[in-house]
């Protein structure tokens, strides 16, 4: 085992590769055959050794109901450590077989003096979640500066975003995921929606079809992520989530429309902000990343969440700050972005954090998300040339709804029960 090597070719992970280089010298390589740069197997896991420490515990158990007999039970939560070494360092699986045996034989806890061991193949492992770190906090103190204190960019809250989002062409603001949406990318054409109160209504809007656009600024009220008087077009990547956003009920009318986009535009994608925001446990940021992706997701759960009766528009502030510094100051023609109607946003998790596999959606997937656009890149004022989107209206359609459908989760309440924050 100890005179087995690994070269740097065979670590895809790019931090990981980064550490195992400065101790690198020509070795043949037991994984690809290759004899170039490389590190022992026992060096490598030296090498890794804190980070996995650091950044990983125990996975647990979850506690499951079971409706069958009524009971719950517990189900074991994480990754076998050579499962976790595979995908953490991206090595070849018979290199991170080598390397928890290497962990193993030289965990150095006393097992004869009842000590527990950290390295096993019997344990089961998941990232913990880390510390709240600079801006894990920070959301709520941003949302309250905003809207209660200064009102929208005062030199705190602009320094926040810099932080987090980076400040426009540096090196953050250049690591943000970005997807291009329009002609010969994989969206093509947005969808919206609008619900009829019965079919005297539809049919209205069916003759003016037009009412399907985003509306003029005299009639833009605030949202989310705009402000009143200032329009952005509220769109989704398919007909059918665009319907189920406007929340209709068995009966009613709903008109759909669709909007091709007519040339390149550069969205924010939040769909794989968790991704490159935290990325490797090796990279000498990651607690930082880490901390910035707490105030993202807090900024993504809020906008995915529907629209609630009760809220005001004072609740609006926090995120429409965040859009505008996406818009204004990165440049960004909009945003892709979950919909809790169809389960593709998550609440954020408070307990420990899955490893999330880096890659793109499937196109499955995709159809799951929304999109805001702002300024010339959400009108489709066919006069104006700039303008990113064109309606066609030989696609609009007229629905009405038969069945509604929901999902539900077992939560327990009441004393006793623990109370995760609830995304509703
Ligand atoms: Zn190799």
């Amino acid at each position: 085992m100890g005179i087995r090597s690994i070269c740097l070719r065979c670590i895809g992970d790019e931090p990981a590769r980064a550490l195992a280089a400065t101790r690198a010298t020509l070795v043949k390589c037991q994984y690809c055959k290759g004899r170039r740069r490389g590190v022992g197997v026992h060096e490598l896991s030296e090498i890794i050794d804190d980070a996995v420490r650091t950044y990983y515990g125990f996975g647990g158990y979850e506690l499951k109901f079971d409706s069958d007999n009524d009971s719950t039970y517990e189900e074991p939560q994480g990754d076998r450590l050579h499962d976790v070494l595979e995908s953490e360092l991206e090595v070849p699986y018979e290199a991170a077989v080598d390397l928890a045996l290497e962990l193993m034989e030289n965990d150095p806890a006393d097992v004869a003096d009842g000590e527990e061991v950290f390295y096993s193949d019997t344990q089961s492992y998941s990232r913990i979640d880390l510390p709240e770190g600079e801006y894990g906090e920070r959301w709520e103190e941003f949302s309250t500066r905003v809207t209660h204190e200064r009102r929208f960019f005062d030199e705190g809250a602009r320094e926040l975003l810099e932080g987090i989002l980076g400040a426009p062409k540096s090196e953050q603001a250049h690591a943000l995921p970005v997807m291009e949406i329009g002609p010969e990318c994989r969206i093509k054409a947005i969808y919206r929606a609008r619900r009829a109160d019965g079919r005297k209504a539809a049919e209205q809007i069916m003759t003016d079809p037009r009412a399907l656009e985003r509306p003029p600024k005299e009639l833009a009220i605030p949202g989310r992520m705009n402000a009143g008087g200032i329009p952005v077009f509220y769109g989704a990547i398919a007909e059918k989530v665009a319907l189920a956003e406007v929340r209709p009920s068995v009966g009613s009318f709903v008109i759909t429309g669709k909007f091709s986009v007519r040339r390149r535009l550069r969205v924010l994608d939040l769909s794989r902000i968790d991704h490159v925001f935290t990325g490797s446990i090796f990279h000498t940021d990651y607690e930082g990343r880490a901390s910035r992706l707490r105030f993202l997701e807090g900024f993504h759960h809020l906008i995915a969440r529907p629209v609630q009766p009760h809220e005001e528009t004072l609740e609006y502030i926090p995120t429409q700050a965040v859009a505008e510094y996406v818009h204004n100051v990165l440049g960004f023609d909009g945003i892709l972005y979950g919909s809790a109607q169809t389960g593709g946003v998550a609440a954020p998790e408070s307990g420990d954090r899955p490893y999330v596999e880096l890659r793109e959606l499937t196109d499955e997937e995709l159809q799951l998300f929304n999109i805001v656009l702002f300024g010339d890149a959400g009108s489709s004022v066919a006069a104006n040339d700039t303008s990113g989107l064109a309606f066609e209206p030989a696609a609009t359609d007229s629905h009405r709804v038969t069945k509604v459908s929901f999902d539900y989760e077992w939560t327990p309440v009441g004393p006793g029960a623990e109370h995760p924050d609830l995304p509703f």
